[in-house]
């Protein structure tokens, strides 16, 4: 891979499209900023309709070409595999792109890029997995039969965050099922996605299978979402922004799997090690300064506990080392967007007003070495707080948890639950039983007991309520990335 962080450096990034990197038609640019000065990095095309159409054209095409229909299952397997050890010669390059693009920690950017090939090759290993069956029909001579097919042009928009780790889960099941993609990345973070384009056509895909459109939701967004010309959309970001999707997708009658927002519940009980479950609270909200989807941002404590856990949260809260993301000695960088900096003071300061208390951190840091510029914010502990506080309810996607206590499970359960969220959960105990019920009655599409934030590309994850539909990962993206058709026969 030719793409580095110092060739983007000041550069202006174009679309990938039909296999080669070309400029928007309209000519357009915007701006994408580094995370830890405020200062700009480099520009990317502002696709818009005719830039998108050409992107869907190109993979409805590729979808047609012999080249890429009539490629072997285990060909195309074995592509899938090829781009995978791409990934995996490039990964710390790929890191130190999206760290820069996101602000997120290089050590952390590494583990996920050095992790993201076993992820291509367990997908690699679905395109000879595709089945079909044969049904009954109650008529003598005939065969009925259900042939299992690809869906064609797949739409995937993903968020700032993790760009790449997210897309991995369904890129790879796509193209190993045969479908082709385009891919609108965050006008955030759009760095990485293009140098992964590069090492596609390293790889082999033939031109058009996948494509690139840079940009914002606004423009790129909104014309791949509309356009006629795509079979399913894969959304990863915000409920906000998916509930515009599924409406614009439901025009063309196009289905969708909507990866969205949390406001997970982290429960604690008083029979658990208390350093053990502090640690697994600050890890599970403050990790990528608070900026994961499952961050267990609504924390509950058993009332018998409750001062001893905060006073423990409290000291080691004090101790996490808020610097540049490419400091080893770094546990939280900067937030990844100047406005998110903004949204994340403004739920604090609400939070106060409503009657919260901040426990620790609630402002930017005064740490030396740190540009002012840069857009950080220190981890913060808010109690007094109740379920109905505004920063209690809406997701804030920052390093802000709210903490209260709880009398008994009943009680816990009902808090729990009281979020129009389900993505995540989390709780604490040594009672096998009781996490048992807790895994039964909580509604969310994950459950950690006695740890949290650990993931697998082999299950399948997704969220309840506004959190989304459809699943990422495991067997189950088989069926998210293709379809059925019965074919009865007489003979
Ligand atoms: P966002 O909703 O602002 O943007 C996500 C993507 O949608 C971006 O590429 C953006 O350009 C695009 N977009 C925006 N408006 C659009 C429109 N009208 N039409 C089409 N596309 C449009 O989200 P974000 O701020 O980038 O990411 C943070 C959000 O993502 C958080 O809510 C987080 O919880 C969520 N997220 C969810 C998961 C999950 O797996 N459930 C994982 C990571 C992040």
């Amino acid at each position: 891979m030719k793409t580095t962080v110092s060739s983007i450096e000041g550069s202006r990034q174009g679309l990938f499209i039909n296999g080669e990197f070309v400029a928007p038609k309209a000519g357009n640019y915007i701006a994408s900023y580094d995370p830890t000065t405020g200062e700009r990095w480099y520009d990317l095309a502002e696709a818009d309709a005719d830039d998108v159409s050409a992107a869907v054209a190109a993979a409805n095409a590729a979808f047609r070409n012999p080249a890429w229909r009539r490629m072997t299952q285990t060909d195309r397997g074995a592509l899938v595999r090829t781009l995978a050890e791409l990934v995996r010669t490039n990964a710390d390059t790929l890191a130190e792109i999206e760290t820069r693009d996101n602000g997120k920690l290089l050590k952390e950017t590494r583990a996920q890029m050095r992790s993201m090939p076993d992820s291509y090759h367990y997908f690699a290993g679905m395109a000879d997995k595709l089945q079909g069956d044969t049904i009954p029909i109650n008529r003598a001579d005939t065969l009925n039969i259900n042939l299992r097919e690809a869906l064609g042009v797949v739409g995937m928009i993903t968020p700032w965050n993790s760009p790449l780790m997210l897309l991995t889960g369904t890129l790879a099941p796509c193209l190993a099922i045969g479908n082709t993609v385009v891919i609108k990345p965050s006008e955030h973070a759009t760095a990485s996605t293009l140098a992964l384009a590069e090492l596609i056509h390293e790889a082999g895909f033939p031109a058009g299978v996948v494509n690139v459109v840079t940009g914002t939701g606004k423009s790129a967004g909104e014309a791949l979402t509309r356009h006629p010309g795509v079979s399913k959309y894969v959304f990863t970001g915000s409920t906000a922004t998916g509930r515009r999707i599924a409406g614009n997708a439901a025009q063309n009658l196009v289905p969708c799997s909507m990866e969205l927002g949390g406001k997970s519940p982290h429960v604690i009980f008083g029979d658990v090690e208390l350093e053990h479950a502090v640690n697994g609270v600050v890890s599970g909200v403050f990790a990528a300064a608070g900026q994961t989807c499952v961050a267990g941002s609504r924390c509950f404590v058993e009332a018998s506990i409750y001062d001893k856990f905060i006073d423990a949260l409290i000291a080691r809260t004090g101790r996490i080392r808020v610097g540049l993301p490419t400091a080893e000695d770094t546990d939280i960088g900067p937030l990844a967007l100047s406005d998110q900096l903004t949204k994340v003071e403004g739920y604090v300061a609400s939070g106060v007003k409503e009657g919260a208390k901040i426990a620790a951190g609630g402002r930017r840091p005064q740490k030396e070495g740190l540009s002012r510029a840069g857009w950080y914010f220190e981890p913060t502990v808010m109690v007094d707080v109740h379920n109905d506080m505004g920063f209690m309810r809406d997701e804030i996607f920052g390093p802000v948890v709210g903490v209260m206590p709880f009398r008994d499970e009943a009680e816990m359960i009902a808090l729990a639950n009281d979020s129009h969220y389900g993505l995540a959960s989390g709780i604490w105990t040594k009672d096998i039983d009781r996490a048992l019920r807790f895994a039964n009655q909580i509604e969310a599409g994950t459950v950690w007991v006695n740890t949290y934030r650990s993931a697998s590309f082999m299950s399948a994850n997704g969220g309840f309520k506004e959190s989304g539909y459809g699943r990422r990962g495991g067997f189950e993206v088989m069926h998210e990335f293709s379809r059925l058709k019965n074919v009865i026969i007489d003979y």
